[in-house]
């Protein structure tokens, strides 16, 4: 190589262009690759897909030694081509290798547009190598808008329409503005690295209001030529989301550009985040009011960097991180005594640490109502108050934004200010605290933690004490809370009181479901003669449960059995167990049976209860699919829900039955114990009815036909195939890589996308049409035909149906599918055309190694 001198100008320019098509034919055109980086995370997010002519006798050529004379020649358009196959073919080969794949973006030309059919070639190379389209950005430089022509607009919405984003390369390197950039549709701004070349206060001033506005209009961010921590360093803090340069990579071979990453220690982003990183970029950190996700309404672009602390805060797989603090966050920690972020990691990680377990709850809480949460907290001798919102989540794990105050500093609340030494004491103590004023009947909420509950706002404290026991109290204490917390009365029993204190516990509501002892509190805030009184609540411990119930007790006894009646609970019970025509059971808390009625023996034909007590339906095996039961059960005995009616199949006695069962939550003292159903058979109710949809043949995810289902309506078919001659056949459609969607996405994901496919599939199939899904993500069609044209176009129309899908849950996906179809004529035997059909569809998929 290099062994000729390298000819420049003119003869350059014709050497390139008399060889453009050797050098795409013999390989010479090479594309290498440069990492991009995600400022929060450090890990590489993307890369930037760049040519290389690599010439036998001149060696390397770099860009803009060959494209301009490309330009000119009109050929420009055979180079981008072959970097498009290039990229697929690459990035089809790391899925086959290792499955670490990033994003690809690729630039193209404007010429591209006049010289080729640019949206096929990218197509066409796409399904050639079935990559994911998600994977891919077109990267349009800013010069393109120059020559303004309105087509560019319909371009990229072509562009976005077949599901490839659209990315405004070199931005700043021209004139346009970003009042322009709102009228086409960008999915990122690279910023021109000319702003980092001369890193000063002004290039910086610079970027940062390109980043400020960018986020205005909902455009993500991205800062070329980074050479420098320092400029990294900066990026983040402004919040640009991703950066390129030598600092992080200079463009590599496909196989090289790996290796540097593992050799450097990069981590590549999982998939999976890449929406929720997205969702984190929205925020704008150099707005004045973060919380409030204001892009439209801020006028004028304020940099409060530095006054409001601000942080971003990760919480996946029960462990809190930091992605990123403000410096004005840091110093509100140093005040705090803090000074380093792990430090607060550290402590997250302690589960007996109490703060750790009002954040958790107060990210919970944030997560299930989709609000801004906040606690208060004491630290070194300050009252602090946090306040998270949920920003971005993914399949796993949650991000929120996080403000945190000194409110001993800010002196906000100066209007109980006398009460704030006394009220630091009890806020380590209670986790609600609200004021009394007893001359107006109004109270006022000092202090809470997450876990409590509404605002009953501006109304008299009795009547919202009335309302708080009607909602949150356990139904057998309320009287007693009525009693103890009747206003009327209550500076009298605190007077006569040892200590100026009286207190009781009450079981209350946590959550939608379990009820928990709780231990309220009146007293005095300052003097008697004031007239003004805390109330408090705190959660009790499980140690001072004893206690609790001893007290309880004494309050049962001396209410008395007030039961004249002749029906005790017990004989009722009794009865209804003997005589009732329903079959219901109960279990334990870990789901094994305790015990059963005599209907639900005789409906399995059990001996006697002790065959099922003290197992689980999975070890008893009745059900066919036992997975959807537990996670069901699960919920109901960790956060009291009910289930009802909901379809099911049993198998009794070597018999698929379609049941519909209700299951309920058994509390003891507040505390979920078990749970107990009930259930009726429908599959009788079903024949009767003639339905051909009977529950019990239904697959309970997707609601088309379960294998069961399948069968039979295959023997159905068989049967008029024999009397009449009718023909049939199956056709077998089989989602490529389920296994990787699986392990990038969740189950969870994946049914809702097997719940999609379903929908797709019945609605792409006519009324003649049986539809099923037989093992996870198999899906079958049976049909009686007379042309076996009809059965190609249906194939083709459902996988067609399936692969326009581009996103489920907000993820944006690409889904291959692979489909065929046998004939029951040509086999006349019912498993050989199921293997034919489904041995033609993995004949399809491509072969790769796991
Ligand atoms: P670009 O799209 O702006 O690509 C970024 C260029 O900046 C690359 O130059 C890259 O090597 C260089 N670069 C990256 N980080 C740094 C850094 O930290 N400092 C400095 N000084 N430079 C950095 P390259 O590879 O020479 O490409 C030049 C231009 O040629 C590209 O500019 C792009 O406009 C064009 N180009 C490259 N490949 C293709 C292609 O396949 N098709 C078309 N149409 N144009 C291409
Ligand atoms: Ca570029
Ligand atoms: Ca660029």
């Amino acid at each position: 190589m290099n062994d000729r001198k390298k000819p420049t100008g003119d003869a350059l320019r014709s050497y390139v262009i008399d060889n453009i098509d050797r050098a795409v034919d013999e390989g010479w055109i090479r594309v290498w690759y440069q990492p991009v980086v995600r400022t929060l995370t450090g890990e590489i997010c993307g890369m930037e897909a760049l040519a290389r002519w690599e010439d036998p006798v001149y060696g390397l050529l770099n860009p803009d030694e060959f494209i301009p004379p490309l330009e000119q020649a009109k050929l420009i358009h055979k180079l981008d081509s072959c970097v498009i196959r290039q990229i697929c073919r690459n990035y089809a080969g790391t899925m086959a290798k290792t499955k670490q794949t990033v994003a690809v973006s690729f630039n193209i030309s404007r010429l591209d547009f006049a010289l080729c059919d640019i949206h096929q070639v990218i197509e066409d190379a796409i399904r050639e190598n079935k990559v994911p389209r998600e994977a891919f950005r077109v990267e349009i430089t800013e010069s393109m808008m120059e020559a303004a022509e309105t087509r560019l607009q319909e371009e990229i919405e072509h562009f976005w329409d077949r599901g490839l984003r659209v990315w405004m390369d070199d931005f700043g390197s021209g004139y346009s503005s970003l009042n322009v950039l709102k009228d086409y549709h960008f999915e990122t701004l690279k910023i021109d690295m000319i702003f980092l070349s001369n890193f000063n206060a002004r290039s910086q001033e610079i970027v940062k209001s390109v980043v400020d506005m960018a986020k205005r209009i909902g455009v993500h961010t991205l800062a070329e030529g980074v050479e420098t921590k320092e400029q990294l360093e900066f990026l983040k803090s402004i919040g640009c989301e991703q950066a390129q340069g030598y600092f992080i990579g200079r463009p590599m071979p496909h196989r090289e550009s790996h290796e540097y990453l593992k050799k450097h220690g990069f981590v590549l982003e999982n998939p999976v985040k890449r929406q929720y990183y997205h969702d984190i970029g929205r925020i704008n950190v150099l707005s004045a009011t973060p919380m409030q996700f204001v892009r439209d309404n801020e006028t004028e672009s304020v940099y409060r960097e530095g006054q409001i602390p601000l942080a971003m805060i990760e919480y996946a797989n029960g462990d809190l991180r930091y992605l990123f603090a403000n410096k004005s966050y840091m110093t509100t920690l140093e005040h705090l005594g803090i000074h380093a972020l792990s430090q607060i990691e550290e402590e997250f990680k302690n589960p007996h640490s109490t703060l750790r377990g009002k954040f958790l709850a107060m990210i919970l809480k944030a997560i299930e109502t989709d609000s801004v949460q906040a606690i208060d907290f004491v630290r070194a001798d300050s009252h602090c108050y946090a306040q998270v919102r949920r920003i971005a989540g993914f399949p796993g794990g949650d991000a929120f934004l996080c403000i945190l105050q000194n409110l001993s500093e800010d002196r906000l609340i100066d209007k109980a200010a006398h009460l704030t030494d006394y009220l630091h004491s009890l806020c380590t103590i209670y986790d609600r605290i609200e004021l009394i004023d007893m001359k107006t009947g109004m109270s006022q909420n000092l202090y809470r933690s997450a876990q409590t509950i509404r605002d009953y706002n501006q109304i008299p404290a009795q009547e919202e004490l009335r309302l708080y026991a009607k909602e949150e109290i356990y139904p057998e204490d309320r009287d007693r809370f009525h009693a103890f917390a009747d206003l009327e009365t209550l500076e009298k029993r605190i007077d006569e009181s040892d200590y100026h204190y009286v207190s009781a516990p009450f079981r209350t509501r946590i959550g939608s479901g379990t009820f928990i002892w709780t231990l309220y509190a009146f007293l005095y805030a300052g003097e008697p003669g004031e007239r003004m009184i805390l109330s408090c609540y705190r959660r009790l411990a499980p140690d001072v449960l004893k206690y609790a119930r001893g007290m309880m007790r004494a309050d049962l006894t001396s209410s008395g059995k007030n039961s004249e009646n002749i029906f005790s609970p017990e004989l009722l019970w009794k009865n209804f167990t003997l005589y009732s025509d329903t079959a219901f059971f109960w279990k334990d808390r870990s789901r094994r049976f305790v015990g059963a009625n005599q209907q639900f023996l005789n409906y399995f034909g059990l001996e006697s209860v002790s065959e099922i007590i003290g197992r689980t339906d999975e070890e008893i095996g009745w059900h066919v699919d036992p997975e959807p039961i537990r996670v069901d059960e699960e919920r109901i005995l960790s956060f009291g829900e009910q289930t009802f009616l909901v379809p099911g199949t049993v198998i009794r006695k070597g018999e698929i039955r379609g049941i519909i069962a209700s299951k309920m939550p058994i509390y003891r003292d507040g505390e979920i114990v078990g749970l107990m159903g009930y259930f009726l058979d429908v599959t009788d109710l079903q024949e009767q009815g003639g339905s051909a949809d009977a529950l019990s043949r239904k697959d309970p995810l997707t609601g088309s036909l379960s294998l069961m289902g399948m069968v039979e309506a295959v023997l159905r078919f068989q049967d008029s195939f024999v009397f009449k001659g009718t023909d049939f056949a199956i056709m077998v459609f089989d989602i490529d890589h389920f296994h990787f969607f699986t392990q990038d996405y969740g189950r969870e994901w994946c049914n809702h996308l097997l719940q999609e496919v379903s929908r797709r599939i019945r609605t792409a199939t006519g009324t003649k049409d049986v539809t099923g899904r037989m093992n996870g993500d198999q899906f079958v069609i049976v049909r009686q035909f007379e042309d076996r044209k009809e059965l190609d176009e249906t194939v083709k129309k459902v996988i067609k149906k399936i692969e326009s899908i581009r996103e489920i849950d907000d993820i944006p996906c690409t889904i291959y599918m692979a489909g065929a179809y046998s004939v029951y004529s040509e086999v006349k035997n019912l498993q050989k055309m199921f293997s034919d059909a489904e041995e033609a569809v993995s004949a399809q998929k491509p072969h790769r190694n796991p």
